[in-house]
């Protein structure tokens, strides 16, 4: 759904094209696809002393900004980055975005001093009622509005950090949507309220979402973004827009390195394209179409679900299926898709979410 996939890649082949690459063989130009993908960064806390799943200590965040001035990234605003996609702009090589999940304390004391320094920006999807209720452990909004000043864009991860999808015992389909209402809009509105009008981004909080939360952040006119793995590029669905988990494990430099320069597997559509599924549906079969070929390795494309290799089965030139050898564990998990470039960059990469709820319908945080 709500994927792109008229033939950008030859619009973008020309538009980015010199003028000596544009007679060159389809050979020459397979090796050198533009670069159309952009690697979004997700953090949770900068700190020593929270829990290490979900953090990073300053010293290791200082490394990864180290890493990016030294290897000359592009640094650029999540506004920057959503521009340059929506015009098919494409991007330097090497280019990213920086974002922060819940607007803790400890991203104002560690990071936002640092960023600062480096002149770098960043994103902070923050919950108005949890500041409210808990403000020792956020940012309070004269922070926040602090660091905005200091170039973070300030944005949306719902009032209140709840399990958006999970319907509640007897609440109707009418419920559900005031509820979102309340937690997408209202928390909308706080954030203008105290820092101006700000981009209408929104993170879901936990990274799970369903095609009607979909299709309501799409009616209210967000972008929706996740916490699947992948770069960000215009094969994306505007309301799962991957990221990648830059803490606790996946906070090291040597695997992070290939992700920060893959680029976007061109898919086309996918299926499920959504992530819930139902308890019983412990195998789910995950089909891929892609819109091209061109750049990639299609032979050596490989799939991976925890620590299993799966190999696709093409059921013609641009579509290959998977199913895991192991049941989908209950609660969230994902199948990644990467395949080696031709030549230069390292991967193309896509990841698929799936909830697989438990027999009572409520999976672990
Ligand atoms: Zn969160």
């Amino acid at each position: 759904m709500k994927l792109k996939s008229l033939g950008l890649a030859s619009i973008l082949l020309v538009a980015c094209g010199d003028s000596s690459s544009q007679e060159a063989s389809s050979v020459e130009t397979a090796k050198k696809q533009p670069d159309n993908s952009i690697a979004v960064l997700q953090y949770h806390h900068v700190s020593e002393t929270t829990p290490a799943v979900t953090s990073i200590t300053p010293k290791q965040f200082k490394q990864h900004l180290d890493y990016l001035e030294e290897n000359e990234f592009s640094v650029l605003s999540i506004e920057q980055a959503h521009q340059r996609i929506e015009n098919d702009e494409g991007f330097p090589d090497k280019a990213v975005v920086i974002t922060f999940d819940d607007g803790y304390d400890n991203v104002f004391e560690h990071a936002a001093p640092l960023l600062a320094d480096y002149d770098m920006p960043y994103a902070v999807f923050v919950n108005p009622d949890l500041m409210k209720e808990s403000p020792s452990a956020y940012m309070s909004w004269e922070q926040l509005k602090q660091i905005q000043q200091q170039g973070a864009t300030i944005v949306n991860h719902g009032q209140t950090h709840a399990h958006l999808i999970r319907r509640r015992a007897s609440e109707t389909e009418e419920q559900w949507r005031e509820r979102m209402h309340y937690d997408v809009i209202s928390a909308q509105q706080a954030i203008d309220a105290k820092l101006g009008e700000q981009p209408k981004y929104f993170a879901y909080p936990y990274g799970e979402y369903d095609a009607e939360l979909q299709n309501l952040l799409d009616e209210w006119g967000f972008l929706g973004f996740a916490q699947h793995s992948g770069p960000w590029s215009p094969y994306s669905d505007k309301t799962a827009i991957t990221r990648f988990p830059a803490s606790g494990i996946y906070a090291n430099l040597k695997t992070l390195d290939a992700k920060l320069k893959s680029r976007a597997l061109p898919v086309a559509d996918y299926k499920p394209s959504e992530p819930l599924i139902a308890y019983d549906d412990e195998r789910p079969t995950l089909r891929v179409t892609l819109a091209h070929t061109d750049g990639l390795q299609q032979k050596a494309l490989r799939c991976f679900q925890g620590t299993d290799v799966l190999q696709p089965t093409w059921q013609d030139e641009l579509t290959f299926s998977v199913k895991p050898k192991e049941n989908l564990p209950i609660g969230r998990s994902r199948i990644n898709c990467t395949a080696p470039a031709d030549a230069g960059t390292p991967y193309y990469w896509f990841s698929a979410a799936f909830i697989r709820p438990d027999a009572e319908g409520s999976w672990p945080d």
